[in-house]
């Protein structure tokens, strides 16, 4: 069996967009590559004295809009396939919602769970100070991403300040508020790609509403609350530990008590009606919408024959393969993609970088509403494109993206 690579799959789409656009070969090769990557080794005193060395990366992938921005995350399994794969999706994501940045990511191949918090801090500290010549408000901006929150983006901001010798909030987005967080921004993505399902729905003449989400971290949390609130009903959610099904629907709220509790996993969780799932059983679960919001690579040729959702909506990034596109496309499942539907995240980090960098504050509802313009202007410009060239959502926002990409990049022209 071929072995998963996201930056292959993320170039294959890409080439396939290309192609429909008829894109010049020159402005093709332009945006394949990655224009920097960093690796680090991070050494870091545990707690019982030893010394450990985590392996840790920043990908920058395209500065052509503007500076490079993307999130960092801390798994156990991460590599720089992946990470120059998620960087790249960045350049695409800000193209396609058209805001003024290009594409990084950066990781830690680290478990945090085996770590103190006392070890995490140091971490996080290190990894910075190693990334610092990349970072920066005017050149790349780094996130939350899986595995990271706030406090790990607070304790960049501090450790970038202190080599400054001053105080910088806009190197880094999703921030504790109290540290120039922007309102808005924990929820952004999951808020996104609510509205996302909603337009989705709308315009694919969807009536049913009952929902499937893997996945119950930022992004999986907070689109469950919002879709519940908005009248769907949630099925089945799942997580690392294992997953929940309820077809009468799941108690929403209690689920969020239970996470918020020190478990912060599903485990243990119950309710009655409810039977306990397996993650595979969640992805071929009968319902109008799946929404993948964990890892990439989820959704395969190995079981995508198996999905009997009417829609997928995906809040994760990759979480589908190229090959388990092609089998949902022959099942007619339309699949809206990560680069559009998870975009919120990105577009209210936007709203944060620009309120430290001008010392201003907005309130949330000019920040909800200018995030729904935002996304919907997005989900509308992909679907000209849907319509216009009679190709998928994925490819239509690839094609949208690389259209601005390599506009941008025509326009600089090639130094020197
Ligand atoms: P998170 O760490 O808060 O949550 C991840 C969730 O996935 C957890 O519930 C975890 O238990 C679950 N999970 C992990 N491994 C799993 C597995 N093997 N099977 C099933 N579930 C598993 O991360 P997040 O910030 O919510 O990010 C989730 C996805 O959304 C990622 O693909 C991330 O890149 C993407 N994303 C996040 C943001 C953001 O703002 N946080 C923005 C855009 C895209």
């Amino acid at each position: 069996m071929k072995q998963y690579n996201a930056y292959d799959n993320m170039l294959a789409v890409l080439e396939a967009a290309a192609d429909k656009l008829g894109l010049n070969p020159n402005d093709y090769e332009a945006v394949k590559y990655p224009e920097r990557e960093l690796k680090v080794a991070v050494p870091i005193k545990m707690d019982n004295g030893r010394i450990r060395i985590f392996e840790g990366y920043r990908v920058q992938h395209s500065s052509s809009r503007g500076p490079c921005k993307g999130g960092i995350r801390y798994h156990p399994e991460v590599d720089i396939d992946e990470v120059k794969a998620l960087a790249a999706w960045m350049s695409l994501k800000c193209a396609v919602v058209d805001i003024p940045y290009g594409g990084a990511k950066g990781a830690v191949k680290v478990d945090p769970a085996e770590l103190s918090r006392g070890e995490l801090e140091r971490l996080t500290r290190r990894f910075t100070a190693m990334i610092l010549p990349l970072i920066g408000p005017e050149k790349d901006i780094p996130a939350p991403d899986i595995n990271t929150n706030a406090e790990i983006m607070g304790w960049i901001m501090d450790t970038y300040s202190m080599f400054k010798g001053y105080s910088v909030p806009g190197v880094v987005t999703g921030k504790p508020l109290d540290i120039g967080g922007s309102l808005g921004r924990q929820e952004a993505t999951g808020r996104g790609v609510s509205i996302i399902t909603a337009e989705a729905l709308r315009y694919l003449h969807i009536e049913g509403k009952n929902i499937a989400i893997q996945g119950m971290g930022n992004v999986g949390s907070v689109t469950a609350k919002l879709l519940h609130e908005a009248g769907c009903r949630i099925i089945a959610v799942s997580d690392v530990s294992g997953g929940c099904y309820n077809k009468e629907g799941i108690d929403v709220e209690g689920i969020l008590r239970h996470l918020a509790s020190r478990s912060k996993t599903l485990e243990g969780y119950s309710e009655p009606g409810m039977e306990t799932i397996s993650n595979e059983e969640l992805l071929s679960l009968g319902c109008d919408v799946l929404i993948p919001c964990a890892l990439q690579n989820q959704i395969t040729a190995q079981n995508a024959g198996g999905v009997r959702a009417r829609l997928i909506v995906e809040g994760a990034n990759g979480p589908t393969t190229v090959e388990a596109d092609s089998i949902l496309a022959e099942k007619g499942i339309p699949v809206i993609p990560d680069i559009l539907a998870n975009a919120g995240g990105v577009v209210v980090s936007y709203f944060e970088w620009v309120q430290n960098i001008q010392n201003l504050m907005w309130d949330e509802a000019q920040i909800n509403d200018t995030l729904k313009k935002i996304m919907i202007r997005g989900f509308n410009r992909v679907l000209d494109f849907v319509r216009e060239k009679n190709v998928s959502f994925r490819i239509a926002a690839n094609m949208l993206a690389l259209q601005k990409l390599s506009a941008a990049k025509t326009t600089r022209g090639v130094f020197p």
